[in-house]
């Protein structure tokens, strides 16, 4: 059966360089589209660039360029990126285009001849930098939150959308709808946001202040301001209501975004939805989108990623020294959907090594390897034994799990559920040992039961990784004799009866050397396993102990770390922030004991890297050296994440 799936991106500001930030939503939303093909469905993919507004003719001036052909080399490079990095994108949309500006006027037009929009008074502090207004509670020191610079007052006569009029339903919608906006920490979020007053939006800017934008159709004295125009893209590119791509695509709308556009996308974005359908005579709900997808932050080695600190990460470099599948492994696996995480060159070559080099790389060899040595006298397969059924109902579980998770855009779930076969494989070729059985004339049967369940799981594998790490796939597939495309149907094991021809396949993903980060990843983690001692007599001054920042977190998610015995990975939230903390107490706390606890951390620690995930912290745990008991730290009575402690 065969569905319809429409999933946008945000447009991307052409001021901006493309950097891993708009590289991993971009990511994603290839990811996602590409699995819904591969289950059969008529999957439409949509990105672009922003190009209007004062910062983008500022900084065309500057260049001494017209803003349009600023705006053409910026997007371009933009779109040069996506290539680069084989992402396949059904359109690129710009909102400079005819096709885009004419969408955006028939709507304001039409809004207008609704009664949606009036000309009204406005006064505010305004930021320059931002190009926008901020409310008094916004404002920092009567300063830009933002920039810390001073806000300009403006008083001025604008249109105004009367957005104010859709707060009671959003909140029924939200509030009926669970998943409208996912994952929850956002829905709850936008909530929060929705208990203040929501005010009418001010939706024009005066052409004597702001001239690069698309002109309102009712007063061409005033230009659109940036959400009316920037949002509309989503509906423009498929030629807006009327239009049959419009009546074939929206209706399955999905929104991906980072957790910096979630205001516009799940306030501003549903009501302007609601009064267009009003406008159209429809229910206020007709053109609501389904889902909004939201995800984190990436931090940079433990940093923040921002201009001034010199550390915004281009979009392809990664790429270009690791390949584009371990690139898009890595952000996929590594951070849990919806929350942040950290991108560090020894975390990425951690699980390159880890994960796709030794788990699937070498799996694949095997393979391969055996068949090709022995398919030259394959007989009839003997019967299947508790271990075909084992693996048979293990790739079973793997389908189960990834089509879950990916209903729900669990990227690294669904990697997860996928990584778990690979290892049930390994140990199944480890237990059959086929190379021992090809010894034994007697053993014939089985080994060919063996070798032909091994090219039945590699070509499940084909599969089922296509949507991940698409170069390798398509590797995986041609080794074992593939020349369809593969379908998710097909992904089902325990169907093959006879040995395909198989060729070799070794070095999928070749191992990236030793490098730095891994053996600094070793010294901390034997550190960690040195015991300290409590007689110590060396005493320290109260101002010695100051330094340390003990904070009080709380524990949003946790994990094993791959390959550690000892090594748990949390996810842990100190309020204004998420970290990554590895603690070596997996042997006492199983993952699932510890989310939701709040417990105290170091919270000014030197980053290390441990079995290459990078560690912002450490988590206090007691411990006795006899029995080799342990318990971590948590509080008697209850604080917030954050609070000090000391
Ligand atoms: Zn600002």
């Amino acid at each position: 059966m065969s569905g319809i799936f429409y999933l946008t991106t945000p447009i991307y500001y052409v001021n901006d360089a493309p950097h891993l930030g708009h590289a991993y939503t971009t990511i994603l939303a290839d990811t996602m589209t590409r699995y819904r093909r591969l289950a059969g469905d008529d999957a439409y993919f949509l990105t672009g660039t922003d190009e209007h507004g004062d910062k983008v003719a500022q900084s065309a001036a500057r260049a001494g360029m017209s803003p349009q052909a600023q705006a053409d080399r910026n997007s371009a490079e933009f779109r040069r990126a996506w290539d680069a990095l084989g992402l396949r994108y059904s359109d690129y949309i710009r909102t400079t285009e005819e096709r885009h500006t004419k969408v955006v006027q028939a709507i304001l037009g039409q809004l207008w001849d609704a009664g949606e929009i009036y000309l009204g008074k406005y006064g505010g502090h305004y930021c320059y930098g931002c190009e926008r207004f901020y409310t008094d509670k916004e404002i920092v020191d009567g300063k830009c939150p933002d920039h810390l610079t001073p806000l300009t007052w403006i008083e001025e006569e604008n249109y105004f959308f009367r957005m104010s009029t859709y707060q009671s339903w959003l909140i029924d919608t939200i509030q009926g709808r669970p998943d409208l906006v996912r994952p929850e920490r956002y829905r709850n979020e936008v909530l929060g946001f929705l208990r203040d007053p929501l005010l009418d939006l001010s939706i024009s800017r005066p052409r004597t202040r702001l001239e690069w934008g698309i002109p309102l159709p009712f007063d061409d004295k005033y230009v659109t301001y940036v959400w009316f125009d920037a949002l509309i893209n989503y509906l423009s590119a498929l030629g807006g209501p009327g239009d049959p791509r419009f009546e074939k695509y929206w209706p399955a709308c999905q929104h991906m975004i980072a957790k910096d556009i979630l205001k516009p996308h799940a306030i501003y974005w549903p009501c302007m939805l609601a009064a267009l359908a009003t406008a159209h005579g429809k229910p206020r709900e007709a053109y609501l989108y389904q889902h909004l997808n939201v995800h984190g932050y990436w931090t940079i080695e433990g940093q923040k990623m921002s201009k001034s600190l010199g550390n915004v990460f281009p979009a392809v470099a990664p790429a270009e020294k690791y390949g584009v599948d371990a690139y898009r492994y890595f952000v996929l696996r590594e951070m849990v959907f919806g929350l942040d995480a950290d991108f560090s060159e020894g975390a990425m070559v951690g699980r390159l090594n880890a994960d796709l080099a030794n788990d699937l790389g070498n799996l694949v060899a095997r393979a391969t390897t055996l068949i090709a040595s022995y398919a030259a006298e394959a007989a009839a397969p003997g019967p299947v034994t508790a271990d075909e059924e084992s693996v048979v109902r293990a790739a079973a579980e793997a389908r189960r799990g990834l089509d879950e998770a990916m209903g729900e855009f669990a990227f690294q779930r669904g990697l997860a559920a996928i990584w778990e076969l690979i290892g049930a494989l390994n140990r199944y070729v480890d237990a059959t040992q086929p190379w021992a059985l090809a010894k034994k004339p007697a053993e014939r049967p089985r080994l060919d039961r063996v070798l032909v369940t091994l090219a039945d799981a590699v070509g499940y594998l084909g599969i089922v990784l296509d949507p991940f790490v698409p170069e390798a796939a398509a590797k995986i597939r041609t080794a074992i004799g593939g020349t369809t495309p593969p379908r998710l149907a097909d992904a089902v094991l325990g169907r093959l009866e006879r040995l395909p021809a198989v060729q070799k396949l070794s070095g999928l993903f070749p191992r990236v050397g030793d490098s730095k980060s891994d053996k600094e990843a070793r010294k901390a983690v034997a550190a960690m396993d040195t015991p300290a001692g409590v007689d110590g007599h060396q005493r320290i001054t109260i101002d010695e102990f100051s330094r340390i920042q003990l904070r009080v977190a709380e524990v949003i998610a946790a994990e094993a770390v791959a390959k550690s015995k000892k090594l748990l990975k949390l996810t842990v939230s100190l309020g204004s922030e998420q970290r990554t903390i590895v603690a070596g107490i997996a042997q006492h706390y199983a993952p699932a004991d510890l989310v939701g606890k709040k417990v105290v951390v170091v919270a000014n620690l030197e980053p290390a890297t441990l079995m290459g995930v990078q560690s912002q912290g450490m988590v206090l745990a007691g411990s006795t050296e006899g029995d080799g008991a342990l318990a971590v730290l948590t509080l008697d009575r209850d604080l917030p994440p954050g609070a000090r402690v000391r």
